[in-house]
């Protein structure tokens, strides 16, 4: 893809800045997308507008949220010949995605993130997962393969548990460094998450869940009662139906929801 004449500024490294070049992989973003007539279409970091100015072309409208000023101006100016684009100027995670949209609304969330704020992001869009249909997102490839991991792989641990209890997330395709500017070191991938409607998050408490979750695998080694020592005692997990002496490794998410409700019960 020929980089459109408007940016001049060379990317940024504090920024995460490693701008898609391959016109294959926006394609198939594009794809995963696949916006249909009334969608409210956000998209995070849109950097010189590999996924922006496609999606415009398809869709017509789209909201982008930009932190790095130098690139608003030429955005903006290259966007005229696509669509209609909404600049937001500021850092995504002092974004309130509830209030773009708006009541009852739901926006779908898009973007190569920044991998240095990956998890913040993912955190931060967490708590607005009532306000979002889906997101598809472009993340290390580690990273994605953590959040989709299951009970018994070395790689399964808070992200995937605290990710997979409000979303069901699906990794799409792998995208190798070549396919940036300046190339990543790290593989990278693309996947799809979407916030599981609120009648199936079993989830009671969020900050009982978000602290059970942190401790178990704050000292992975160690069994559930030596882990959670601060929140219960071992007569509690078994309440719970979980064996105090298994590992955090171990457990379905549902047995950490089971869990977290059940200490809410006795007042942690
Ligand atoms: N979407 C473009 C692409 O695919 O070529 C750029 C992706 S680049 C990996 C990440 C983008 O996120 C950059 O444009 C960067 O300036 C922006 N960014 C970095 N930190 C941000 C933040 N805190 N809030 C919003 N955007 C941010």
């Amino acid at each position: 893809m020929t980089r459109p004449s408007h940016f001049s500024e060379p990317p940024k490294k504090s920024l995460g800045q490693h701008f898609l070049c391959d016109r294959g992989i926006i394609d198939r973003i594009v794809l995963a997308v696949n916006p249909k007539p009334g969608d409210r279409l956000v998209e995070i970091g849109p950097g010189q507008g590999a996924i922006t100015f496609p999606l415009l072309d398809r869709h017509h409208e789209l909201t982008v949220i930009e932190f790095d000023r130098d690139l608003i101006f030429p955005l903006t100016e290259a966007a005229r010949a696509h669509g209609t684009l909404e600049v937001i100027h500021r850092d995504v995670l002092k974004v309130d995605f509830s209030a773009i949209a708006g009541g009852e609304g739901q926006i779908r969330l898009v973007g190569n993130l920044p991998y240095n704020l990956s998890s913040p992001i993912l955190f931060h869009a967490l708590e607005h997962a009532a306000a979002i249909r889906d997101m598809v997102f472009m993340l290390q490839k580690e990273v994605v393969d953590r959040m989709a991991a299951g009970p018994g792989s070395k790689i399964y641990g808070r992200l995937s548990v605290m990710l997979q209890a409000y979303c069901r997330v699906t990794p799409l395709f792998d995208v190798p460094p070549g396919a940036f500017r300046p190339p990543p070191k790290v593989d990278s991938a693309v996947v799809r998450m979407v916030p599981l409607p609120a009648d199936a998050i079993g989830v009671r408490d969020r900050a009982t869940f978000a602290r059970v979750v942190r401790d178990a695998f704050g000292q992975r080694r160690k069994t559930l009662r030596n882990a959670l020592s601060q929140v219960c005692d071992g007569a509690a997990i078994e309440a719970a139906g979980v064996r105090p002496d298994a590992r955090a490794e171990q457990l379905e998410v549902a047995d950490f929801v089971r869990l977290a409700n059940s200490l809410e019960i006795t007042g942690l």
